[in-house]
């Protein structure tokens, strides 16, 4: 049976919870161990699918189609394990089930309360298909104290009760804050979160203390007696430059070693950091930079395009570089200032997106990438937009339009069934999309001679999506006479996954999230590619 690993936090959110967790995974793995990661997450939202991006970041997408916390995609990034459906649930999700059952009447006339049908309820999901691994890692969203996080807490310490706590292990992550007026490092917010802890029956096993500067021993020594944990495992994680030196800085705390311990288990492995020293080498010391812009909608909250910009930085890994990501809103976006705005500019990004809002200036930039030969990505949104401005443009198609945002033009990117042929509506594939999201891992088929096939060397790619409209198939004779590409289709043939231009030294789009499946210890062939490219346009 795997061995769990319950991750809380404490004092404030934001502490790098979810980073934590990624690098002990990497840590564990490279020790010889199959880790799971998962994320409870507090909030009543049944998904994050419907969750505004300025509010909560970015939903980031599984292969099997969920739409998930952004932690997910540091636990893939830095563990290399594809995260599930089932490695994330939230409170509005276990209610949702709950209450389903109710109504069938599962609970045979029983009273429904949270002790014990959520707690139930929260605890098979932890245990859910976790046979293969011998550490399942769970992250609980929010703070203890917290309202929300009440009953997941409550659902761990009884987990730890039902498979003995010599199975279990929780981690507490706090903040230790200095105080520059008084020249002091604070414990006391360690002790009160741990205190809070222990008023709802968990005691942690270690304490992960976030500082801005070292804890002298005789503070961790304060620690370890007030909060009743062995000094060996009051561990600091003192703020890093890069988050590529977290899972180093994790193995000098000895945070891999000390959980070992703690389940009397040895190194299978010595560990291997020297992917993440050479990584982090290149970001501290790479001198040469370019400009990329990400001309999108949601530019003023970091998170909303987290995968994105993580993305990019492992492009410009490969590639020795640096990149300065330029976020600039489309919704602001004047034609007047496009070339102002993007003189610097060596690469131009158009992200994910919905709606209508800011889509003149996509377009334009877009126009402006075109025609200047600079090197442009266009992912998801941004492929339905490349192929608005192309047959605006130089198809001189002036009504092409999304139906997602014009019902009265021509639906150059629609829903599937508005393309109606001989009177029968055509499936791009088993499920009818009309409506419904496309989620997670689709097939594609790259074109003979094409630079996308040189890109990813393969004929059949897998990538996620996430999107309910596609581009309408019916034009591609009209944009390929025209020097526009449609050089990856899905298996059927019928739904276009990627364009490119001829006459441009790179100029792709993509239907679906390429960000989704890069990593820093394996660098997206895209990503790397358009860094290349921008690269050789500086
Ligand atoms: N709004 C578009 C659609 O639903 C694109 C979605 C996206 O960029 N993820 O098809």
């Amino acid at each position: 049976m795997a061995r769990f690993i319950f991750v809380t936090g404490g004092v404030v959110s934001s502490l790098g919870k979810g980073l934590s967790s990624a690098s002990l995974a990497y840590l564990l793995q490279s020790r010889g161990y199959k880790v799971r990661l998962r994320k409870l997450d507090p909030y009543l939202n049944v998904d994050p699918g419907t969750m505004s991006p300025f509010q909560h970041g970015e939903v980031f997408v599984t292969d099997d189609g969920a739409e998930t916390d952004l932690d997910l995609g540091h636990y893939e990034r830095f563990s290399g394990v594809s995260a599930k459906k089932s490695d994330n649930i939230t409170t509005g999700k276990i209610y949702n089930d709950v209450l389903k059952n109710e109504r069938k009447g599962k609970y045979l006339g029983k009273t429904v309360q949270v002790i014990p049908h959520i707690t139930d309820r929260i605890k098979e999901f932890i245990k859910k298909d976790s046979f293969k691994e011998d550490f399942v890692i769970c992250e609980i969203g929010g703070i203890v104290g917290d309202i929300e996080s009440l009953p997941f807490v409550e659902a761990i310490r009884q987990f730890a009760n039902d498979i003995g706590k010599k199975n279990t292990l929780f981690i507490h992550l706090t903040l230790v804050p200095y105080l520059r007026s008084s020249d002091e490092i604070k414990t006391k917010p360690t002790q009160h979160s741990v205190k809070e802890l222990r008023s709802i029956g968990i005691q942690p096993d270690i304490i992960i203390c976030r500082s801005e500067r070292p804890i002298p021993l005789e503070h961790r020594k304060k620690i370890s007696l007030f909060c009743n944990v062995d000094i060996k495992n009051v561990i600091e994680t003192v703020d890093v430059k890069t988050i590529y030196e977290a899972p180093i800085s994790f193995f000098k705390e000895k945070l891999d070693i000390q959980v070992l311990n703690y389940f009397k288990l040895k190194s299978k492995k010595p560990v291997n950091l020297n992917p993440w020293k050479k990584i982090t080498k290149i970001i501290l010391n790479t001198r040469n930079q370019i400009n990329i812009a990400i001309i999108g909608k949601y530019v003023e909250l970091k998170d909303a395009y987290k995968s994105l910009d993580e993305a990019l930085t492992h492009g410009a890994i490969e590639n020795n570089i640096k990149v300065n990501l330029i976020r600039i809103d489309s919704e602001k976006l004047k034609v007047s200032e496009i070339r102002s705005k993007l003189r610097n500019i060596s690469g131009i990004l158009i992200p994910g997106g919905f709606g209508k809002r800011g889509t003149d200036g996509k377009i334009e930039a877009i126009k402006y990438a075109r025609l200047n030969k600079i090197p442009f990505l266009g992912i998801c949104y941004g492929m339905q937009m490349a192929i608005i401005e192309f047959a605006r443009n130089k198809l001189n198609i002036k009504k092409a339009t999304s139906s997602e945002f014009d019902k009265k033009g021509i639906p150059f990117v629609g829903l599937i069934n508005e393309w109606i042929k001989d009177g029968k509506i055509i499936k791009g594939t088993d499920k009818d999309l009309g409506g419904t999201m496309r989620l997670g891992s689709y097939e594609a088929r790259l074109k003979e001679n094409s630079i996308i096939k040189k890109i990813y060397g393969k004929n059949i790619i897998k990538e996620r999506h996430r999107h309910r409209y596609e581009v309408n198939i019916n034009y591609r004779e009209k944009f390929e006479k025209n020097g526009m590409l449609f050089s990856g289709l899905s298996p059927d043939g019928v739904l276009p996954e990627i364009i490119e231009l001829k006459n441009h030294p790179w100029f792709i789009g993509v239907q679906f999230h390429p960000e989704f499946k890069s990593r820093p210890l394996d660098p997206h062939p895209l990503f790397s590619s358009f860094i290349k490219a921008s690269k050789n346009h500086k």
